[in-house]
């Protein structure tokens, strides 16, 4: 398990899944195999499968240690969760748990989960099955949300969902604002000092950022801005998952941007081993720099 520092912050991988996906052309509908000439020597293994055209990926959260605080951005898919739509999702149970008292956190020690929007690999472990309910997993925990996000996936309020998205917000988002642990933020808000949510809709309506700043360095954790690292060579290719692909586009041109401006760490949501680097300029567009894992 590799822990970043940034300043006075520390940042931990907790995994809950690695391997091939999606087929690359169903992730990112604008997929051209041509590119492997150019890119196909650092894209396989650890992002893209040869053998299958598979996307690799990873489902993990990040865990930050202020001084102050733990937060845990995104929850991955969660146990026992009833996803039929994708083995990938459906009755999981994986040793997640574990894994985070293996970074160093206990359930209740969480003070923040941070969800970068609402979809079901981003907040699965909000929830745990106890004695047949769904009840919040990090029972001290505030889960900061956007507005828009909690407002757009609930089945109350919008009746356009598809099936299946009523039955993620009912088992993994309805219990933890029915506990009263759910703080609806705006898309630009913070979460104590150093912390600050950031705007970048397009993936989901309300998804957003979190920045942060510690000791003169920023780390930026992008959620689904992008969901792989061609995108930063390819900010138009637009996932096939993104609910305005276009307004997708506008947000990761716009992170990718500023991350080069700032020199701030990236901490994607599914990015394949190291998972995590920097944005460069290169040319007229980006490069990513993989950071390697410290031993
Ligand atoms: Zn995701």
């Amino acid at each position: 398990m590799t822990t970043h520092r940034l300043g006075d912050t520390t940042i931990t991988r907790v995994m809950e899944q690695m391997g091939p996906g999606f087929p690359a052309n169903h992730l990112l509908p604008d997929w051209d195999p041509a590119i492997l000439e150019e890119h196909g020597h650092w894209l396989a293994p650890n992002y893209y499968q040869s053998e299958t055209g598979k996307f690799v990926s990873s489902i993990h959260s990040w865990v930050i240690k202020t001084g102050h605080h733990t937060i845990l951005v995104d929850t991955c898919c969660g146990n026992g969760k009833n996803r039929p739509g994708s083995d990938r999702f459906h009755m999981l149970n994986t040793p997640y748990l574990d894994r985070l008292a293996a970074a160093g956190v206990q359930p209740e020690d969480v003070d923040y989960v941070m969800c970068t929007h609402l979809h079901v690999d981003h907040v699965g472990w909000n929830t745990k099955l106890l004695d047949g309910r769904w009840v919040p997993t990090f029972p001290n925990a505030k889960y900061v949300m956007s507005r828009i996000e909690r407002e757009h996936w609930d089945p109350s309020l919008n009746k356009s969902l598809r099936t299946g998205q009523a039955e993620i917000f009912t088992d993994s988002v309805l219990p933890v604002i029915a506990s009263g642990q759910a703080v609806l933020v705006e898309m630009t808000d913070q979460i104590g000092d150093g912390l600050l949510i950031e705007p970048a809709p397009g993936h989901a309506p309300g998804h957003v950022m979190l920045r942060l700043i510690s000791g003169g360095k920023e780390g930026i954790f992008v959620g689904d801005v992008m969901h792989h690292p061609i995108q930063v060579y390819r900010p138009e290719w637009s996932s096939g998952f993104d609910t305005d692909p276009r307004l997708a586009e506008q947000s990761r041109r716009q992170m990718l941007a500023n991350c080069v401006a700032r020199n701030a760490q990236v901490f994607p949501a599914h990015f394949g081993v190291p998972h995590t680097g920097f944005v460069r300029q290169h040319g007229d567009g980006f490069r990513f720099e993989f950071l390697e894992s410290p031993k």
